[in-house]
């Protein structure tokens, strides 16, 4: 079972899937949590290439390969094998991230990155989007509130995470048989609890 969490910055993703991941585990379950960009050593050190703008020269279409090709790995050497054994592997952001960030809200062609996400995933599609949905403003307020600071994308224009959240929302149209749409501004117990049931509901627990 593969389940992936997306949405904008400040929308509680982290720690909505850290949640889940211990709500499962308490049950008994064999569980993977993990994270995009990165998750596997060789992703890693490509998402601190990534997010500290070193990779900025490269423009949207140079660092959607790299996002492609850290996923590839993580694909490879962490997502795949979990889930033939298995285990629930739960993905704080994944293919979806990259429709949204380097499509819709980056610019370039939907095709485009759609064949990037295909061929670094082949048929390792998730079970289960949760996208987690929060104004911005919401959002941004409380990745403001964060002590490490802005990384190379949580620094862009309010406009840019405006187009983001609207390109999350289209997702779910896109995808509807994958994809539920959770209301991340409430209280973060009652987003776990709702996100909790639908996981049980979907997966028969
Ligand atoms: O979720 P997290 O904040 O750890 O994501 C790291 C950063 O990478 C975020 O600022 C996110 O906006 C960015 N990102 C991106 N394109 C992706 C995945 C993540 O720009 N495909």
């Amino acid at each position: 079972r593969f389940i992936t969490f997306e949405g904008g910055e400040g929308t509680g993703k982290s720690t909505q899937s850290k949640r889940l991941a211990a709500a499962l585990e308490g049950r008994g379950l064999d569980v993977v949590l993990t994270r995009e960009p990165g998750g596997s050593p060789a992703a890693e050190a490509i998402r601190g290439v990534l997010l500290s703008g070193r990779a900025r020269p490269l423009g949207v279409l140079g660092e959607a390969y790299l996002f492609a090709a850290a996923r590839i790995d993580h694909v490879a050497e962490l997502i795949e094998p979990s889930l033939v054994r298995g285990a629930y592997v739960i993905c704080d952001r994944f293919a979806d991230s990259s429709r949204v960030y380097q499509g819709t809200a980056g610019g370039l062609p939907a095709d485009v990155v759609d064949s990037l996400v295909d061929a670094a995933i082949g048929s390792t599609v998730p079970d289960l989007t949760v996208i987690i949905d929060v104004p911005v403003a919401v959002g941004l307020a409380r990745v403001g509130h964060r002590s490490e600071g802005a990384d190379r994308f949580e620094s862009d224009a309010v406009a840019v995470h405006e187009e983001r959240r609207r390109g999350f929302l289209a997702l779910a149209d896109r995808f509807p048989e994958r994809c539920v749409v959770v209301d991340g501004s409430r209280d973060k117990d009652v987003v776990s609890a709702d996100i909790l049931a639908l996981v049980t509901d979907r997966f028969g627990l």
